[in-house]
């Protein structure tokens, strides 16, 4: 990134399950530090949602699937 260019928030932050997960408390910051503030584009969610691939809501940015995640949604009807 050069000088004095903004760091960009991802684009799909907003309607992304990680900041819902993360505002809860049941996201560690490192994930939106690492990726939804930083490196996007190696967001595995990012990159599925940019090619229109479906994925889980529980799926966490560097692909793999988290359980507690899911429970939550599952426990709380989302
Ligand atoms: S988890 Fe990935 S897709 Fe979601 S806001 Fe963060 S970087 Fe973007």
């Amino acid at each position: 990134m050069k000088k004095g260019e903004k760091m960009k928030r991802c684009k799909w932050y907003n309607v992304c399950p990680m900041k819902m997960f993360y505002e809860k408390g049941l996201l560690d910051s490192h994930w939106i530090n690492d990726y939804c503030n930083g490196d996007w584009k190696k967001c595995v969610r990012y990159q599925m949602e940019e090619n229109g691939r479906y994925h889980e809501d529980w799926m966490l940015p560097n692909g793999l699937l988290d359980e507690n995640l899911h429970a939550y949604l599952k426990n709380n009807n989302l």
